[in-house]
């Protein structure tokens, strides 16, 4: 093994949303930031968009779903869940994402007191809002402040996306039944901004080749870099180490192009490696950090419906961005529905004409091929709305990732083995998000209804691990979370967590703007508690 000097601040595992703030946050700050990613740099000329067949591509090459695509950067995962969304490269998984942009709302951290079902957070909504709005300025988010639904806000940074044929439509559905909506907030940019071009509403969202929509490499890395922040490669942390006094040391890292194995020393180690690859890389240090057994527990990846309408007037939805309003109705508990806890609507456009075809979409049945090709393809395409609805889920610690005991990656790291089964609560939310969207299509005049309820042939829920949450939960009893309000973890006073394993609770919404508000916060934290960290112990009492 090549021992490398000892010459890092602080080391950094994983470079995605959570990663990537990091290192700007710590080299902005003027310390000696190295962070580590499995993955390489995606050149953008190789994105699926300049291809003729890259709605093809989604479904191969390009699939976010790490068990149905062979990208060396990856490591098996064994799942219940229907499909497994992540993306290991520089970026992480924001390379394949949607930039929906929603913030949670103040309930969402007070669930405890609420229902008693899902711990509060050690935080509130008021901690996390300026991060929000300055997280929101970093990127360049678009939208409309004024939504009666959210707590006052800044405006935003760029205006809103237009307001697309499938926003009109689903408008006058909204109103008619008199819910909430609001024009979604999006991590695109509208307009040029901070050097990237404004979005030219071309469709094909998911992995923006143009840097309009906010992929980290394009937004936050360029800032990392030219703040002095070190980012290498193609390098596999396979332990985070820890030394006699309890302190972890370093970590220990594979370069997956010479095969040679390096330890990194470093003051503090933070770790960005999402829901899945942070426990995993935890559990496979020795357990590191998991006296409360929370470790790898307690995942959530929200409850999540869908449908799929089909309107008379053509809407267009393959272009402009993917998504166009945000419902809000039902984002409270309203126990007389027969389950705690609430969800969202993010109402999106339409789907590539190759991906419906070959495989459906989150759920629904392919077009045919052969005789009645054409005439579907006509009476769908740009006829078609999706309609998702994203719930919060009960934590459940049986719904867990751990190490597989005989699979491991091509570097030799324990592959993951997974488990995720919906609650009774959980179950009962879908249905009814179900009939809500049965009503809200019914409400749009649609010709097609298509609801998709992720139950299969024996009627088991296998909802799509997408999001990735919880699975180190932040908490302020160290005998049931493994970090604290500053994401520091209770057994390793020099070893932070930052990314979405430390959901408490995962929300009504997607998760990013949370979790990079929070990054933003702990790397603040980090830098302004450096010097303190770098000797300490004992985990701060402040938490
Ligand atoms: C298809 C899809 C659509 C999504 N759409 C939205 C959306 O519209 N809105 C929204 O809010 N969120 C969305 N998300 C979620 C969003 O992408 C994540 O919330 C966000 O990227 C999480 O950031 P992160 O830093 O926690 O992890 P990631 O971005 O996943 O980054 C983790 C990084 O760690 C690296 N890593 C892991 N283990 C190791 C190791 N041992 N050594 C070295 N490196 C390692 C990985 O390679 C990866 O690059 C979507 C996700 C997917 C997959």
């Amino acid at each position: 093994m090549h021992e490398d000097v000892k010459d890092c601040d602080v080391v950094i595992v994983g470079s995605g949303a959570s990663g990537a703030l990091a290192a700007m946050v710590l080299a902005q700050g003027g310390l000696n930031v190295l962070c580590l990613e499995q993955g390489d740099w995606i050149d953008r000329n190789d994105r699926a968009h300049y291809r003729p067949d890259w709605a093809w591509q989604r479904q191969a090459t390009w699939n976010p779903d790490v068990n149905s695509r062979e990208n060396s950067d990856d490591y098996p995962v064994d799942s219940d869940s229907s499909q497994v969304l992540m993306w290991n490269s520089v970026g992480g998984s924001t390379n394949v994402y949607a930039a929906i942009w929603p913030r949670y709302r103040p309930s969402d951290f007070r669930k405890g007191d609420e229902h008693g079902l899902q711990p509060n957070w050690p935080i509130c909504y008021e901690d996390i809002a300026p991060f929000y709005e300055r997280v929101d300025r970093i990127l360049g988010v678009s939208g409309l402040a004024g939504d009666a639904a959210m707590p006052t806000r800044d405006q935003f940074p760029t205006r809103p996306l237009p307001f697309s044929s499938t926003a009109r439509t689903l408008s006058r559905a909204f109103d008619r039944l008199g819910w909430h909506w609001w024009p979604a907030e999006a991590g695109v940019i509208s307009e040029d901004y901070d050097g990237r071009p404004g979005c030219n509403s071309c469709g094909l969202c998911w992995g923006c080749s143009r840097a309009s929509m906010s992929l980290y490499t394009y937004s936050v890395w360029p800032k990392a870099l030219e703040a002095g922040a070190r980012l290498q490669t193609n390098a596999r942390v396979l332990r985070i180490e820890k030394g006699k006094d309890g302190r972890a040391t370093g970590v220990v890292w594979k370069d997956r192009i010479s095969g040679q194995t390096h330890r990194t020393t470093a003051n503090v180690v933070v770790v960005g490696a999402n829901g899945v690859g942070t426990p995993r890389l935890l559990l496979a240090s020795d357990n590191l950090a998991n006296s409360s057994d929370m470790v790898g527990r307690n995942l959530m990846h929200h409850t999540l419906v869908s449908a799929q309408i089909r309107v008379d007037e053509a809407v267009n939805g393959h272009m402009g961005h993917i998504v166009s309003l945000i419902s809000r109705e039902f984002a409270e508990t309203d126990i007389s529905r027969g389950f705690v806890n609430g969800f969202n609507f993010n109402c999106l456009t339409s789907t590539p004409s190759a991906a419906e075809l070959s495989n459906g979409w989150l759920g629904s049945k392919p077009g045919p091929w052969g005789e009645h090709h054409h005439s579907w393809f006509k009476q769908n395409f740009g006829h078609v709305i999706t309609l998702l609805g994203i719930g919060d889920d009960l934590p459940n610690p049986d719904n867990r990732i751990w190490l597989d005991p005989t699979v491991t990656d091509s570097d030799g790291l324990p592959a993951v083995r997974m488990h995720y089964a919906p609650g009774e609560n959980d179950k009962r939310m879908m249905n009814f998000m179900l009939d809500r969207l049965q009503d809200l299509g019914e409400a749009a005049e649609a010709n097609d209804i298509q609801l998709n309820d992720y139950r299969d042939a024996q009627g088991i829920y296998r909802t799509p691990a997408w999001h990735l949450l919880g699975t180190c939960r932040m908490g302020e009893d160290p005998e049931t979370s493994v970090v604290n309000r500053w994401h520091q973890t209770w057994d390793v006073p020099n070893l932070f967590i930052l990314d979405g394993s430390v959901f408490a609770t995962g929300g009504v919404v997607n998760p990013t703007p949370t979790v990079s508000a929070l990054a933003l916060r702990a790397a603040e934290y980090i830098r302004d508690n450096y010097r303190e960290l770098s000797r300490s112990t004992k985990v701060s009492v402040e938490a």
